[in-house]
């Protein structure tokens, strides 16, 4: 039998070996590897791609799946050897260089952030990328843990000489006046957490259509998991990367039940449909996909699996 990288991957990754992924499986606890998870560098034909880690945070399993019980859920991670009493999400960011422009896509949590997260600028300093050159910040949406890093601990914007980008329908959703009063109350303090961020910059550009932002980087409506949403598809060369935001929230379950809801999808049938949108672009077309929330560095290929997908991430080298 010969055994290919891909098969020793899926098989690391189905075991649970593939160990810088997650800090507890099984009856093994692993030690702090977070040197391992500062950045990540590789390249989408011409253009250079590095993930830049903001951290990570837990959170409770109740946030995966509204639709199904908690111990159908406790026993779908116990099969993949993950915990069953909460769900790692790492912030994997995206610096995007092409030509003389340099594209961050997300912010991060920052310091007001809970959980282990604030650490752009320092990653960003041991990737070697200068904050300065950093000329444009996409959005994907405007949930804390993408755009709280926006403020400083000055309470400023952190990159004032980047463009700012997002999806009009997000930010028309989160500004309206009055939006506050209108959600429920145990969503007001996300409303005022994006309103503060978003009340930082001076100025944004907002696009409702599928726009080339820098060349070779597009913008594509993934839209439900917020109501405005967006997703971006980087090409050059024939390569094809997808950024999915939160799109696709964890290879083991986003990818095994796309019809399961979770907890923070705003509109889950229109997120649902944006799953599987997502899904079938990076399987048709054979794209690398980067998710903002998978295990470090969250870039890997998908192929279908049965009625499902299957991740498959990448090694230090392809
Ligand atoms: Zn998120």
């Amino acid at each position: 039998m010969i055994l290919s990288r891909r098969t020793i991957l899926n098989y690391l990754y189905s075991t649970g070996l593939y160990s810088i992924v997650s800090p507890s499986f099984g009856n093994i606890i692993t030690q702090d590897n977070s040197h391992l998870k500062n950045f990540f560098k590789f390249s989408v034909g011409k253009i250079n791609v590095t993930v830049v880690s903001d951290g990570s945070f837990p959170m409770p399993i109740s946030s995966i799946a509204i639709n199904a019980s908690e111990e159908e859920v406790k026993s779908h991670l116990e099969k993949y050897n993950m915990p069953n009493d909460h769900i790692n999400r790492e912030t994997n960011l995206a610096v995007i260089e092409v030509e003389d422009k340099t594209l961050l896509v997300d912010v991060g949590g920052g310091s007001r952030f809970f959980g282990n997260t604030g650490k752009l600028y320092e990653n960003l300093g041991l990737a070697n990328i200068n904050p300065d050159s950093i000329t444009h910040v996409f959005l994907t949406h405007a949930h804390p843990d993408h755009v709280l890093g926006i403020r400083d601990e000055f309470d400023e914007n952190i990159f004032p000489e980047a463009e700012y980008i997002m999806s009009q329908n997000e930010y028309e959703w989160w500004t309206k006046p009055n939006r506050v009063n209108e959600v429920e109350e145990t969503f007001q303090q996300i409303v005022l957490n994006a309103v503060n961020s978003l009340s930082a910059l001076a100025e944004v550009t907002l696009y409702n259509e599928e726009k080339e932002i820098v060349p070779g980087v597009h913008m594509i409506d993934t839209s439900g998991h917020t109501p405005g949403h967006n997703s971006l598809i980087v090409h050059s060369e024939g390569a094809k990367l997808l950024i999915c935001g939160d799109a696709l929230l964890h290879p083991n379950t986003s990818l095994v039940f796309p019809s399961w809801i979770p907890e923070n999808d705003m509109d889950p049938d229109k997120a649902i449909i944006s799953r599987k949108k997502v899904l079938s672009l990076v399987t048709n077309e054979k794209m690398v996909l980067l998710g903002f929330h998978f295990p470090f560095p969250g870039v890997g290929h998908v192929i279908p699996s049965g009625n499902s997908f299957q991740f498959l991430p990448t090694s230090v080298r392809w």
